[in-house]
């Protein structure tokens, strides 16, 4: 017996979940978002590159967006998790498409016409004492996000897969002192031309800590004969492992992304192969900014929309030619 049944659930309230919880809020959806309140963002103190909100909080813009999300009435935003999703194939034969099944953490069973997934991706850091601690603050992914806070710095780029080659030029066009840690790295021969050609130098010493002041500020690294270098900022390329043990659970189909790893794999409006389920934001695409996990969020929520409207349109025409129909009292 489910306990509550809902038009659309959202597993996970990041920019992308949030995102689409609000074009079907705005749809008269009734939709329930499970957010387990850990964006990967929530390690940095402000957020670049959001047009209206530059150098803000990341978790400011989500609790900005639940009380926005609150004026539509039939959104709810719970905290907690999703333990388990599953397909009533049992009830298919309703013209709606099979009915999705979803066990939260505390136990509740909830039913809905339509899924999506939002749950983002982990960081997977090099383990490196100290490393962790910086994350966010003064180790970082993504020059867009934190590079220009760090012009003209000294900055480390620790070489840990093919994106760190593109770490390191990215920031050398913000600053002339970027140094490249490449120990273990498999570097072409055309990578390490360009760090040439750019007087980015490469260390060949393993770093096997990173050094902090007594505030925990970020002062440089360690390497392994015991020599310490200074550095202001680290860049780091972490393995981005999609929060996705939901989908897998389902049987979505996944593809290798361009960017490396294997992701569910979606159109372009976040549809995945699961019938019924959609997609959206890092969970589907390593690429890491909250515009596009906005956008992807956005185009989901619209396109679940029009998917109910397509099977409430095909119902009320096979009401309408056995008769059945019942007249529609429009929602004012
Ligand atoms: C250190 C750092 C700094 C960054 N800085 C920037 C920046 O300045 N600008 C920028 O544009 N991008 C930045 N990014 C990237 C940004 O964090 C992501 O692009 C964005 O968070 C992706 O949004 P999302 O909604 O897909 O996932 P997330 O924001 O990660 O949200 C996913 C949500 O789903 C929840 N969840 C997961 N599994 C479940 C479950 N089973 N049940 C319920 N909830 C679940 C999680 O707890 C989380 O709240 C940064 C990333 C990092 C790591």
């Amino acid at each position: 017996m489910q306990q509550n049944s809902w038009d659309v659930i959202i597993v996970g309230g990041g920019s992308a979940g949030l995102s689409a919880a609000l074009m079907l809020g705005r749809s008269r959806r009734r939709v329930l978002v499970v957010d387990a309140r850990r964006p990967r963002n929530r390690f940095a103190g402000h957020m670049h590159g959001v047009i209206g909100r530059d150098h803000t909080s990341p978790l400011d813009l989500l609790a900005d967006a639940r009380v926005e999300l609150a004026r539509y009435d039939g959104v709810e935003v719970r905290e907690g998790a999703v333990a388990a999703a599953s397909v009533d194939r049992d009830d298919d034969a309703t013209g709606d498409g099979p009915r999705l099944l979803v066990e939260l953490d505390d136990g509740t069973r909830h039913a809905a016409r339509r899924l999506l997934v939002a749950s983002g991706v982990q960081d997977v850091l090099p383990d490196i004492a100290g490393l962790a601690e910086q994350w966010g603050r003064g180790a970082f992914l993504c020059p867009y996000c934190d590079g220009w806070e760090h012009r003209d710095r000294r900055i480390g780029v620790l070489a840990t897969g093919a994106g760190s080659m593109h770490q390191a030029q990215l920031m050398r066009q913000l600053s002339a002192h970027v140094r490249v840690f490449a120990e273990g790295a498999q570097l072409t021969a055309a990578d390490r031309a360009g760090l040439l050609a750019r007087d980015i130098p490469l260390e060949q010493r393993r770093v096997v800590a990173i050094l902090a002041d007594a505030d925990g500020r970020l002062t440089g690294v360690r390497l392994d004969d015991g020599d310490e270098l200074d550095v202001d900022a680290l860049f780091v390329a972490p393995e981005q492992v999609p929060d996705d043990g939901l989908l897998r659970a389902l049987g979505a189909v996944r593809a290798p992304h361009p960017m490396g790893g294997e992701f569910t794999a979606v159109d372009p409006m976040g549809r995945t192969s699961v019938p019924g389920v959609w997609a959206a934001g890092n969970v589907t695409d390593p690429r890491s900014s909250v515009p596009f996990a906005m956008a992807a969020g956005n185009a989901a929520g619209a396109a679940i929309n029009a998917d109910l409207v397509a099977a409430e349109v095909a119902a009320a025409v096979a009401a309408t030619a056995a008769g059945t129909r019942r007249s529609a009292t429009a929602p004012v």
